[in-house]
This record gives structure tokens, sequence and C-alpha cells, in this order.
């Protein structure tokens, strides 16, 4: 038999709740240097389990869209693996974004992100008054 069931060919064309979940993930935690697996499995078992799905996701399953998008940057620790979130993952990740118009929760503060100031930039979205002043012109330290 040559056909797959439904529920993985569904799961392997649809794996942006993995994706997504790694967006907003590196958007709430801007300072971590490594992502487990099994925190985002919980992440998207999180959604699923708010959008009524029954079926959930395990950090092996996370690992293997993480593989198929390309993110082999990974370390192996006593908790499984994790994602090291270099400044290519970063990249990554916001390229991906963009290509699949991923848009994040709204509640995910972006305006920190450098990556997403710099393509708000391009297209003249960025916001005015980014910067800290102190009313008077001048900029503060
Ligand atoms: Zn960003």
């Amino acid at each position: 038999m040559n056909s797959k069931p439904l529920v993985e060919t569904a799961f392997t064309e649809l794996p942006d709740g993995t994706l997504l979940d790694t967006i907003e993930y590196i958007h709430q935690y801007p300072a971590d240097s490594t992502c487990g697996y099994i925190d985002l499995a919980h992440l998207v078992n999180l959604r699923l389990m708010c959008d009524g799905e029954s079926s959930t996701t395990s950090p092996h399953q996370v690992g293997r869209v993480l593989t198929s998008f390309g993110f082999i940057d990974r370390k192996r620790t006593n908790t499984g693996y994790i994602l090291v979130l270099s400044r290519d993952t970063r990249e990554r990740i916001h390229k991906l974004m963009r290509r699949y118009a991923i848009e994040p929760d709204n509640s995910v503060n972006r305006d920190t992100c450098y990556f997403c100031i710099g393509w708000h930039k391009q297209i003249g979205l960025v916001p005015q008054n980014t910067s800290q002043s102190d009313g008077m012109g001048r900029q503060a330290k």
C-alpha cells in the first residue's frame, strides 16, 4: 500500500504549528540562547488543545518538523534535544515567517526584535518614536 494515512499527510503538509510556536517563543524569550524541543511540543499541544484538536505532538515530531525546515543546529541534553537559537537560526525563522505569511499572536511583542524591525523598515512600516526620548528632543542614554 502506498497511500499515507490522512492524519500523517495533514501533519507533514501543515507543520506551521511548530513553526508558529517557534516564532512566538523567540519573541517571548528573546534572551534565550536555546529552546527545548520538549518546551516547543508543550506549546504546540497547548495550541492544539485550545483549537479543539484531539491530536497531540511530541518532542520527536517537533524535531522532525524543525529538521524539515533546515534547523539542524541542535544539541542533545539530559532532557532531550534543544534548538540552538543562533543569529542564523533566528534569521531563518524570520525568513520562513515571511515566506509562509505567518503572523504571530498580537500579544507577542516584536517591537524590540532586530529582524522584525528591519523588515518593517524595508516596507516603511516602522513605528514612529521607537527610541527612548526625554521629550525634549534629546536621546536618553
Ligand atoms: Zn522578530
